[in-house]
């Protein structure tokens, strides 16, 4: 028999049909139905059926390295977490969760922290993804929308991809938007590096790592002076603060240096987008992962702003998620920023979702943000944690910090499908999660479409659903009536009504017309976007119903430090997939790129006496890492590139995540991965 689902990995969300061939194999297939892929499916997808073994899976509750029953292992996470509130506050607990959850698991881990428990200390590995995008979006349209949806690159006669290798990293937005430019679209890439996406772009612009705003501005400014600015989109629909158009004088030649480009390559990138009024700016992790992240989403955001390149066909920004989830999660405010369902921690926003919840408290102000967490944690402010479906120990910035933090942290519950984990080395007690292909209930990939995720196989062992395991320990605390949910369908009932109660019709996020069916409907469920074409008549999710042009400069770029004179930069391989606790079982994904590389210029190489193939030492001030050379003039001179898959668990060397700095966004706290001050040596082999 067939199921339609949908895929385990990134937040393209392809549709999936996989029929179950035996006791725990499944065919895959491209579901040629599911608007997000028509029938495609990458390495990843495709390979998804050697992932769903039993191998290294965790099928049984453990209390330290000891079996337990479900009731023992539930009666003690409820217990400490209740003692531990008791002793030290709602504020010394904190969920650490993941945008691999089910919209359903997010809700209910969610509902528990903020309107139970009473603290928003609940965040989310999608906070090193796309915060920033939520944070720019919520400053410049009064609510967190992507206004563009996959349609959007059919229509478009340009495509910019700012810090995204798209052919690598969603490869089926990228197949659609290859075939766009084979009918006539131009593609500009910007990106330090000379991915394999730029490799096959009409232009690349290999900016100096950071010098982003100082781009756009100029552009910005360039459109002004060339007349194509939309000056009846902004008298009629953006409010443009004083002083905003001083910020945008950078001359050409200026703009050039800062970012370190040929001053004829930045024209041509500048008259094409001025000439080509159906343009689309599609932009992910290399926006995102920086220190100057929102202010970097919200100088793109005023570009397609003042030109009204907006709401309309193939005119918009788009701003792509990383995980299958990532916007789900945001809809039920998942973030330690969002109070629910696109609602912030205003007074009237707090009693709503109280009222509705019937809850005994509501957090009162935003929590602790991922990094911050992980410090609290490591300063002992934090007492009990919950991580759930992520690995912090290997993928936060400065991991060996975040491992010392977990070490000495009073309480740790992990519930994972994997039972070796970095992060579950450091757990007090682990749970056992169910698996894609095991689990019910609903994602929303990058266009806000959501598509039901359903299962394949039993659980195995004892293994359970995120959402279960969630709503018995809340009984378990002491809320039995308000955790009452017997099945999925019944959380997502919730959510929808949630979404439009005492909605004064501001807010674009609405699930309306969604809750009315029964258990048959929610398990029919086909695809569907919400929001129609969010801002296609001109009017923001703003009290004033305007955009706003917000003002942002360029940072100055920091000179290279004299013990670290390299710049670190991090990012993925096509067919691995975060820590590779799945992808590192497929043996076919495995053949791509079988060890971690460090890619060095070869003046830097040549300099150093590093050869090709040779192993290297990559170090910053907070660890080092070995990795094997690959010398290519694919990078910059004076910058390094690392990928992020391999861990403590797999490998000696490639542990990327101990490089970082442990900073964020000041804005929207996503952590800066992209430029970290580093240095390289070669290492003397016998
Ligand atoms: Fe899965 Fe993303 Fe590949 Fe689609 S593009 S098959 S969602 S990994």
């Amino acid at each position: 028999m067939s199921v339609k689902t949908t895929c385990a990995y990134c937040g393209v969300g392809c549709g999936i049909v996989a029929t179950r061939t035996g006791e725990r194999s499944v065919r895959i297939e491209g579901d040629p139905e599911h608007p997000a892929n028509r029938g495609r499916l990458c390495s990843k997808g495709t390979h998804l059926g050697e992932t769903v073994g039993l191998e290294g899976r965790l099928l049984h509750p453990m209390i330290g390295n000891r079996r337990a029953s479900w009731d023992k292992a539930l009666d003690l996470v409820a217990r400490r977490f209740r003692d531990t509130i008791a002793r030290h506050g709602p504020g010394s607990v904190a969920f650490y969760v993941s945008g691999q959850l089910l919209t359903e698991d997010y809700y209910v881990a969610n509902k528990l922290m903020k309107g139970f428990i009473g603290t928003a200390n609940i965040d989310t590995n999608s906070r090193l993804c796309m915060s920033s995008a939520v944070a720019g979006h919520n400053r410049a349209f009064g609510e967190d929308v992507v206004p563009a949806s996959y349609d959007d690159l059919d229509a478009a006669d340009l495509i910019i991809l700012v810090g995204s290798n798209t052919a690598w990293c969603h490869p089926i937005v990228y197949q659609r938007i290859r075939a766009r430019c084979d009918a006539g679209a131009k593609l500009v890439v910007i990106d330090p590096r000379r991915t394999e996406t730029a490799e096959e772009a009409d232009l690349h612009l290999a900016i100096r790592p950071g010098s982003d705003v100082a781009l756009m501005n100029g552009l910005l400014a360039w459109c002004r002076d060339a007349g194509a600015l939309d000056r009846a989109f902004l008298d009629a629909h953006v409010t443009v603060p004083e002083g905003f158009w001083t910020l945008a004088d950078g001359d050409l030649w200026s703009t050039a240096r800062t970012c370190d480009v040929p001053a004829a390559d930045l024209r041509r990138f500048y008259e094409l987008f001025a000439a080509t009024p159906r343009t689309v700016t599609l932009f992910s992790q290399g926006v995102n992962q920086s220190l100057a992240g929102t202010d970097q989403v919200n100088a793109i955001l005023n570009v397609h702003l003042a030109t009204g390149r907006i709401g309309k066909p193939g005119a918009q920004p788009f701003s792509i998620t990383g995980q299958p989830n990532a916007m789900g999660g945001r809809e039920v405010g998942g973030l330690a920023s969002t109070l629910a369902a696109h609602m912030d921690f205003a007074e009237g926003n707090r009693a709503i979702v109280q009222r509705f919840w019937a809850s005994p408290t509501i957090a009162a102000k935003p929590g602790l943000k991922a990094v911050d967490l992980f410090r609290a944690v490591g300063e002992g402010r934090i007492k009990a944690l919950w991580v759930m479906a992520t690995n912090p120990a290997v993928s936060m910035p400065d991991a060996g910090r975040v491992r010392e933090a977990l070490a000495g942290c009073p309480f740790v519950v992990v519930s994972d499908v994997m039972a070796d984990t970095d992060t579950g080395a450091f757990a007090h007690v682990r749970l056992p999660a169910a698996a894609w292909g095991e689990k019910d209930g609903t994602v929303t990939n990058s266009d806000r479409t959501i598509s039901r995720q359903r299962a394949i196989f039993p659980l195995p062992g004892e293994a359970k659903a995120d959402w279960w395991i969630v709503t018995q320990v809340a009984r378990r605390m002491g809320w039995k009536t308000a955790f009452a949910y017997d099945r999925p369908a019944d959380i997502w009932r919730e959510h929808v009504r949630l979404s439009t109660y005492r909605n004064d019709g501001t807010r674009l996020f609405s699930l309306t017309g969604r809750a009315s069916g029964g258990n048959a409907d929610y398990d029919a469920m086909e695809p569907f976007r919400w929001g129609g074409t969010p801002f296609a008549d001109g009017r923001f999710p703003t009290p004033d119903g305007r955009a706003r042009l917000v003002p942002v400069t360029q940072k100055p770029l920091a000179a290279p430090l004299r013990d670290w004179p390299l710049t670190l930069n991090t990012g993925r391989y096509r067919d691995h997939w975060h820590t590779m606790t799945r992808t590192g079982l497929s043996p076919k994904l495995a053949r791509h790129r079988e060890e971690p590389l460090v890619e060095v210029h070869p003046d830097d190489a040549a300099r150093l006496g590093i050869a090709n193939g040779a192993l290297a030492r990559v170090a910053t001030p907070q660890g080092e890492s070995l990795y094997r050379a690959r010398v290519t003039d694919a990078q910059r001179p004076g910058e390094l590139f690392v990928p992020i898959h391999w861990t403590h668990r797999t490998s000696t060397g490639g542990r990327t995540g101990l490089l970082p700095r442990p900073l964020a966004d000041p804005i929207s706290g996503q952590p800066g991965f992209k430029a970290t001050p580093a240095a390289i040596a070669a290492v003397a082999t016998t």
